[in-house]
């Protein structure tokens, strides 16, 4: 009775996390597929807890806390450092995994031998090895992302670097597959750390030669190897809820993986085996190039005299937070009957549905919210395109300029406007760290500043010029 019950509560938790993803596809349902998978994952907790053959509960109870403690302090972090936040939770998935798989060899080991098949020593050791190459790429991830000064953000690359990387992994599984076919023989308890060892350096080995600029997709690849490390120790435990959250877990961080890689033009062999392939580098900055400056009140003179404003969000947004202000841009313009659209890159910002979430929380009206292939064919009507903190995602260059390092990555297509406002603080270059040349055609005005600042001002300036022409009318 106790087993039904259990598993009828393992096939709802299963159920509620194939729903959280399935809800989590669209903005309005989104809110209820986190619900979901807090409620599923709680499930799968409490239930696995009540089970009889758990006794050490003042452990489970410290490493709840202990959960707790570290959970909470990282669901605050700002949205901008969600990508490293990711990488870190994937480390302590790895680490986790590692670490199980880690004490069920030596627990059977020590006392039932006779329990380590091949089917379960396979699974631990596929479970240790990607459990802790996760562990250590993740954090190299998330070091990389978070700019760590003594992690370095470029490439690095080596002679042999591939060959070598296949070489230890190929050792590794040789050394794993030893140890399936002989679990229990006097050196195994010690080889055994040595696959472990194997694997940590792995994981830094494979993360050191990509880019800042494909971390994020890294970040979902290395998602993928949790998640399968999860399913091996789903049958390490014999736990079929953790096979499949773990597979669910896998196949969704490959198929997010495989989105960004498309969306950023990056073959997606480039990025799952490091620097395979040709590591691009930043071209330099012309500093000769004069771009053409525009002030608050010239910007709301051509905002109120277009008919049509499509606003390009981008990573710079999300920096200053500056979303609230530009919903009440938003609002300003829509009081002046301006048909107003939000153009969303799939990739603007440091992580895919990035704007859609800090357009959400101003309440910006998901209908207004227009994805790339929609919004490209509009942008020769659109009278001002007003680029807030966006670079890489309007770059011309994507387009045209072969050898580029975005070049074939699709972008908004701002350059066709009949006139292009952009704001941001400097003359530094986006994410891929090259020029723009969109900032210097001539038909594109720079407005610099902090854009929650300059929006702000753009904002008092309309309703100002609303407030004295409704005073002349009166
Ligand atoms: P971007 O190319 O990183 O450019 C952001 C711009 O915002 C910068 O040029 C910066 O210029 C400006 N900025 C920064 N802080 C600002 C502030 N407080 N106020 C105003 N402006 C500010 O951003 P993007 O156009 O959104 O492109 C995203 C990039 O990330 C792409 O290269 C993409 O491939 C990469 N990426 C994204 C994802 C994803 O999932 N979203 C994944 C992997 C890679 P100043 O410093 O001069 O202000």
């Amino acid at each position: 009775m106790i087993y039904a019950i259990s598993q009828l509560a393992y096939l709802t938790a299963g159920a509620l996390f194939i729903l959280a993803l399935y809800w989590m596809n669209a903005p309005t349902t989104a809110r209820k597929g986190v619900f979901a998978g807090v409620a599923g994952t709680a499930i799968a907790v409490l239930v696995t807890w009540a089970e009889p053959s758990v006794i050490h509960h003042r452990w489970i109870i410290m490493a709840t806390i202990a959960g707790f403690a570290v959970g909470i302090p990282l669901s605050r972090v700002p949205l901008t450092a969600v990508p490293q936040r990711t990488a870190l939770s994937h480390a302590f998935g790895g680490a986790a995994a590692g670490l199980v798989g880690t004490a069920e060899y030596y627990l059977h080991v020590a006392q039932s031998p006779a329990e380590l098949t091949p089917f379960r020593m396979a699974a631990i050791m596929a479970e240790i090895i990607l459990g802790y190459l996760t562990f250590t790429g993740s954090l190299m991830a998330a070091g990389k992302l978070q700019e760590l000064k003594w992690i370095p953000q470029r490439p690095v690359t080596y002679p042999f670097q591939n060959a070598g990387n296949f070489i230890l992994l190929a050792v590794a599984v040789i050394m794993a597959i030893v140890l399936v076919l002989h679990p229990t023989a006097s050196w195994a308890p010690t080889l055994f750390p040595v696959v472990i060892a194997l694997a940590l350096a792995f994981g830094v080995l494979l993360i050191i030669p990509i880019g800042g600029a494909d971390m994020p997709t890294v970040i979902a690849i290395l998602n993928s190897y949790a998640g399968l490390s999860a399913v091996a120790m789903g049958f390490v435990l014999d736990n079929r809820l953790l096979i499949t959250a773990g597979a669910l877990d896998g196949s969704s961080g490959l198929i997010l993986a495989i989105i960004m890689s498309r969306a950023m033009n990056r073959p997606f062999t480039n990025v799952l085996f490091g620097a395979f392939g040709q590591v691009k580098t930043a071209t330099a900055i012309d500093e000769t190039k004069v771009y053409k400056s525009e002030t608050v009140e010239g910007t709301a003179q051509l905002l109120e005299q277009a008919s049509m404003v499509v606003i390009i969000p981008g990573y710079g947004m999300a920096v200053a937070q500056a979303q609230h202000r530009v919903r009440e841009l938003y609002d300003q313009l829509r009081k002046r009957d301006i048909n107003v659209k939000f153009a969303i890159h799939p990739v603007a910002g440091r992580m895919p549905g990035h704007m859609n979430v800090l357009l959400a929380e101003a309440d910006i009206p998901y209908t207004e919210l227009v994805e790339m292939d929609e919004i490209n064919p509009e942008m020769p009507q659109c009278d001002v395109a007003l680029v807030v903190g966006a670079n890489d995602v309007v770059n011309p260059a994507a387009r045209s300029v072969k050898g580029s390092p975005i070049y074939g990555m699709p972008i908004i297509d701002a350059d066709k406007a009949r006139t292009v406002i952009a704001i941001k603080r400097s003359k530094n270059p986006g994410f891929a760290g090259i020029e723009n040349d969109l900032y210097f055609t001539d038909h594109t005005w720079m407005l610099f500043g902090d854009a929650k600042e300059v929006v702000g001002e753009l904002v008092k300036q309309l309703g100002a010029d609303l407030g004295a022409s409704q005073g002349k009318a009166a």
